[in-house]
């Protein structure tokens, strides 16, 4: 499409990035078609297609009203449209952009900047976060039966049990994962070793900075990147990988070279990091696993695939792959490109239509009377947890029949 961007955001990289993405879309409305929002509401401007006009017209010098402001904050950033996409719009990107121009323009009701800046203060911090939850454990009798669902359970801690191998990688523990399902990465250390591949742990590595990034703080989030980056620094030359076992954080490892560009004290490394951030479904995807004994009975899985692993680092079919090849049924799921509502802080900040999606989820994943539910990313497996049927990392379902 025509675009008008002012000459003073032209010359800036975002203002080049998002005119480029901008004249990429040809108004085609394909998108539409797998927006959630835009299913959910039926409204353009919940769309893709109309979300992409409003950041035009926002970038091009319009007022930037409330209602702007809504429409952009209903995306779930869950990239469903990419994928739909034929002309490969980069709406992600853009939807950063845009999101970080609206802080520039507006201020948010003050209740709204309280909750923000209140999620960025706690969610980031292991040691914060953790103690929230368990506070929050201590009155949940006390709590409306909603609020009481969002908190997760007394986590089990496992020893990370390993041997030293010549084959190494790092893996990020990240913020809410490594509180609310430490044994997560524990299994995987497990599985990796069997595999014959040495897990590295250098301390001071923390979240990965979508956080602060989606809640429009990008210093905050370039920050949380340097601060990884220095504690894998020494280590990037002798590993084979960077692993996530978290789909959310992953995507966002991906993304280092390009949020850190600017940055000439951190951009070979950030790229470096970049090039070797892997999902943990990757890494084990193109190994020779060992014979595994299939269940005595068969046991049905329902895998719901995080947007984040779909859509975000587009691997498609590999967890379902090995969950087969270990043994599982995997059923059916209806819809399964669209999102669950998690969508890292949106459950929280877009209550309502998150708790529609996730109803939508739910039904489609239990529709084949699955045993359990397998994901890859610990904001799905959170969301999902207070249907009937209980939700796994696969990593755990793996290492049962290894
Ligand atoms: S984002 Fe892609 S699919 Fe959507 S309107 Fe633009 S060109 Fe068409
Ligand atoms: S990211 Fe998801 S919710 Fe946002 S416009 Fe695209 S498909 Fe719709």
């Amino acid at each position: 499409m025509q675009t008008q961007l002012p000459a003073d955001l032209l010359a800036t990289r975002a203002g080049k990035t998002a005119d480029t993405i901008l004249r990429n879309c040809v108004h085609c409305g394909f998108c539409t078609a797998t927006c959630p929002t835009y299913q959910l509401l039926g409204d353009e401007l919940d769309s893709p297609r109309g979300r992409i006009y409003l950041i035009k017209q926002m970038l091009e010098g319009n007022e930037v009203s409330a209602r702007t402001q809504l429409h952009i904050d209903r995306c779930l950033n869950c990239r469903s449209c990419e994928t739909t996409c034929p002309s490969g719009v980069h709406y992600s990107r853009l939807l950063d952009i845009g999101q970080q121009y609206i802080q520039t323009q507006t201020t948010r009701p003050l209740l709204d900047r309280l909750q923000r800046y209140l999620l960025r203060l706690v969610v980031p911090y292991p040691k914060r976060y953790g103690f929230l939850t368990a506070s929050a454990r201590l009155i949940k009798p006390f709590l409306p039966a909603k609020l009481g669902q969002k908190i997760p359970p007394k986590a089990k801690v496992l020893p990370w049990k390993q041997q030293n191998h010549a084959r190494k990688v790092l893996v990020l523990e990240g913020c809410v994962q490594s509180v609310s399902t430490p044994e997560t990465n524990a299994l995987a250390v497990q599985v990796l070793d069997k595999l014959g591949i040495e897990v590295l742990r250098p301390p001071k590595t923390g979240c990965c900075g979508a956080l602060s990034q989606h809640l429009g703080a990008n210093e905050e989030a370039l920050e949380f990147m340097r601060r990884n980056i220095d504690a894998w620094r020494v280590h990037l030359n002798e590993v084979e990988a960077i692993i996530s076992s978290a789909s959310g954080c992953g995507v966002e490892l991906k993304d280092y070279a390009h949020a850190l560009a600017e940055d000439e004290d951190y951009k070979d490394e950030a790229a470096q990091v970049s090039a070797l951030a892997k999902d943990l479904s990757e890494v084990i995807g193109k190994e020779v696993l060992p014979e595994m004994t299939p269940p005595e009975t068969p046991i049905k899985v329902a895998f719901h695939s995080p947007c984040t692993l779909q859509h975000g680092q587009k691997i498609t079919g590999v967890v379902e792959t090995i969950l087969k090849r270990a043994g599982y049924q995997l059923v059916n799921v209806e819809n399964s490109h669209l999102c669950c509502g998690s969508a890292g802080t949106y459950s929280l900040l877009q209550a309502e239509i998150s708790e529609k999606l996730k109803a939508n989820k739910l039904a489609a994943l239990g529709a084949n009377q699955p045993d359990v539910i397998a994901t890859a990313n610990i904001g799905c497996q959170l969301h999902l947890a207070d249907g009937d049927v209980p939700v796994k990392h696969w990593i755990s379902l793996l290492l049962e029949r290894l």
